[in-house]
């Protein structure tokens, strides 16, 4: 079998009748399988059981500055947990805010509180004729959807393999004061699993910006999700407050992690990090909205994963549950698509996901096929703003919640459908 643009239209036909036997049968098993969501398996979740046994009623319920957790106060986060977070977002403690549960909720908030009151002195956005936002694409459907809610308008921008076109950005910042920030996953990115070069973070603090109140939201989800225990094998990233200091905007970013997919996904802890002058200022407009978040979910994640090396430690075990599925995907994309060369992938080596581009014109038509066979994938366009993937080449893979078995299977359909689709495109 050859590159299917090499075949003759008889080949490819052909080939087409025999995938759709393929696929026929793979519907006549009522397979229902899912590589939709970035969701934990249920063997990682176990990894977290011991969360739970951390504090029983005869626990010490104090923190080590003295509050009983069981009540009221501490809008910050108790010194535990703001250590605890300081090392997951690689800051300082007095620069953390601890949160709820949800990284997404911080996000959605903090955009939410530039847009009523402005931040860093200048006019609340809800004031100004337009405000846009750079979405490095592809990206988190999620936080397109935070944009689309509160009426920000988005504009794409490509990433390459070691962050977004930052020529792209630069020009586009520099000319266009409505342009008001910059959505980052810049480790192990949702989906392509990359990682921002130093250059592109330098770029990022010491670009020239229309917008004084210039933000960058910087999500990084996947700080610690290395897929290997090695360090050489695992990706380092630039820290973008140092960066940002240096380069005289200390006010520029916003960094936001949670223990979402370190512990237990809606029973973690979410934090913020930024400047000493953005967290006074945060920190007074959260005092109308809330008086303390959950202590008692700080203490039982301060103690149980410590430090660190005690995170580090916690995720080698789910790294050792997630290696074997990122391998399969690889194993199985290059053992159906290589000759046939209707696709590319990622390879990462961290986070949730794969990328997966198709043939232009082919990703909605594979998801619709892979559907039909009991396989639901991440809406094609999910990647883009609005949904509107112009190519419609692109398709997030997330690998993380079928078993082995199950993902082996559902690989096996997926691949039939781009292949499928790739030929129908081809013939069409
Ligand atoms: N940010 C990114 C890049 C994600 O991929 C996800 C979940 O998939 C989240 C945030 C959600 O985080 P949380 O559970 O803390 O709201």
């Amino acid at each position: 079998m050859a590159r299917y643009v090499d075949l003759t239209a008889e080949e490819q036909r052909a080939e087409l009748a025999r995938l759709r036997e393929e696929h026929a049968a793979f519907k006549a098993r009522g397979l229902a399988l899912n590589m939709a969501r970035g969701k934990p398996a249920s063997d990682q979740l176990d990894l977290s059981l011991p969360l739970l046994d951390v504090l029983r009623s005869d626990s010490d319920l104090t923190s080590e500055d003295g509050t009983d957790c069981r009540n009221y106060g501490v809008i910050d986060g108790i010194p535990e947990a703001k250590r605890l977070m300081a090392a997951m977002l690689d800051d300082d403690p007095e620069n953390v805010i601890v949160l709820g549960s949800s990284s997404l909720t911080a996000m959605y908030d903090a955009m939410a509180r530039c847009l009523d009151f402005g931040t860093g002195g200048g006019a609340p956005w809800c004031t100004l004729p337009a405000v846009r936002w750079l979405c490095p694409v592809p990206g988190y459907d999620r936080h397109f959807a935070v944009c689309e809610a509160l009426g920000i308008e988005m504009i794409p921008v490509p990433m390459g393999a070691d962050g977004p076109d930052m020529d792209l950005v630069e020009r586009l910042v520099a000319e266009d004061e409505a342009v008001k920030g910059i959505w980052c996953v810049p480790k192990y990115s949702n989906p392509g699993g990359v990682t921002y070069s130093d250059e592109v973070v330098r770029r990022l603090a010491a670009m020239e910006c229309a917008a004084d109140d210039f933000r960058i939201f910087w999500d990084n989800a996947y700080a610690v999700h290395h897929l290997f225990d090695d360090a050489a094998d695992q990706d380092r990233l630039l820290d973008i407050a140092d960066t940002c200091v240096e380069a005289g905007v200390p006010d520029r970013y916003l960094k936001f992690a949670s223990t979402s997919k370190v512990t237990l996904p809606g029973a973690g802890v979410a934090a913020l990090a930024a400047s000493p002058e953005i967290c006074d200022e945060i920190r007074a407009q959260m005092g109308a909205q809330v008086i303390g978040y959950d202590k008692i979910n700080q203490l039982r994640h301060a103690r149980f994963l410590r430090d660190a090396e005690g995170i580090a430690a916690h995720m080698r075990g789910h790294a050792a549950i997630l290696r074997p599925k990122f391998a399969l995907v690889q194993a199985k994309l290059h053992a159906a698509l290589d000759e046939a060369a209707v696709a590319t992938w990622s390879d990462p080596r961290g986070g949730y996901f794969v990328s997966f581009d198709g043939m232009p014109g082919t990703a909605a038509r594979t998801v619709a096929l892979a559907r039909e066979a009991g396989v639901t994938m991440t809406g094609a366009g999910a990647t883009w703003p609005y949904g509107r993937d112009p190519e419609d080449a692109n398709i997030r893979i997330a690998p993380t919640l079928p078993p082995l078995e199950e993902l082996d299977e559902a690989l096996d359909v997926f691949a039939c459908c781009a292949k499928m689709a790739a030929l129908e495109a081809l013939l069409a």
